[in-house]
């Protein structure tokens, strides 16, 4: 069976996709079966596996509603050799139809589940918010990657993700649990992001991962190509801290 991770942190522009794309490019080099799970009205994720979101059959919208399957939704990024379940801002619409609907945070646990053979890994990003659709994602996982920016800020809104995985893992996943803290989008010449750096160690201990993402410049131009940084430069600094992250995650999980 997969293991299924959320990529969450309900600030925005932290790295979730970034995170997430090139987790699941650099798992699909090291011979793992990867889904990477859209849950972004904004549908970055999709967009950066090289699949346009404006001309999408089906996406996780008709999957979280009931009126498609994964199988049926998915679709191949070819860049990345993982697949996609796809989302466009149609899944905006979702939360709100959701409220009718039986067990609607765990629509998307239910979706997976049929697919849940195929895969060694499935990697939801989450969108920049608390919402139902990141419930759907923290019900669906076994744990949570939370990517953070050592800056003045970053602490600021962990306790409110941390304390809401935790009545997750009360009320409705027992499963769940905070796989760890990704440093991204580091620059080492600065004073202040070695010290938030360390400040993490020190409050988190082995809840911090030892793999590091560097700022890169490769990683943030590679959507515009459709490739996952990985990919689209394989030798950038960017690309082989996100292969060596991978490598920590298979090495994690066999301890879950
Ligand atoms: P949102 O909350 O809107 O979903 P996000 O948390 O998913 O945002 P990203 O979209 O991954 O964040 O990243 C925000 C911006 O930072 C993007 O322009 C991305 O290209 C850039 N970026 C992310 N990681 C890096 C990095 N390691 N080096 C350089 N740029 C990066
Ligand atoms: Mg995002």
């Amino acid at each position: 069976m997969a293991k299924i991770f959320c990529v969450a942190n309900q600030k925005g522009g932290v790295g979730k996709t970034t995170t997430a794309v090139n987790l699941a490019a650099g798992l699909a080099k090291l011979n793992q079966r990867v889904l990477l799970v859209d849950l972004d009205p904004q549908g970055n994720a999709t967009m950066g596996a090289g699949i346009n979101k404006a001309e999408l059959k089906s996406s996780i919208y008709e999957v979280m509603l009931g009126m498609a399957d994964v199988a049926t939704a998915r679709v191949r990024s070819e860049a990345g050799r993982f697949d996609v379940l796809p989302a466009n801002r149609e899944l905006a619409g979702a939360e709100v139809e959701m409220v009718e609907l039986d067990n609607r945070e765990r629509r998307l646990k239910d979706a997976l589940a049929a697919v849940g053979e195929e895969y060694d890994f499935m990697l939801i990003d989450c969108p920049p918010a608390l919402s139902m659709l990141t419930l759907n994602g923290l019900c669906a996982a076994h744990g949570v990657i939370i990517p953070m920016q050592c800056e003045y800020y970053a602490l600021e809104g962990l306790s409110d993700l941390v304390n809401t995985i935790k009545k997750v893992h009360a009320k409705l996943n027992p499963d769940l649990k905070i796989i760890g803290l990704l440093r991204v989008m580091f620059d080492p010449r600065m004073t202040l992001s070695q010290q938030v750096s360390s400040q993490l160690e020190q409050h988190f201990g082995d809840k911090v991962f030892r793999s590091i993402i560097p700022r890169n410049v490769r990683l943030a131009e590679a959507p515009s190509y459709g490739m996952p940084g990985i990919n689209f430069d394989p030798s950038s600094k960017g690309a082989q801290a996100y292969i060596a992250f991978g490598a920590e995650m298979i090495e994690r999980i066999k301890t879950l």
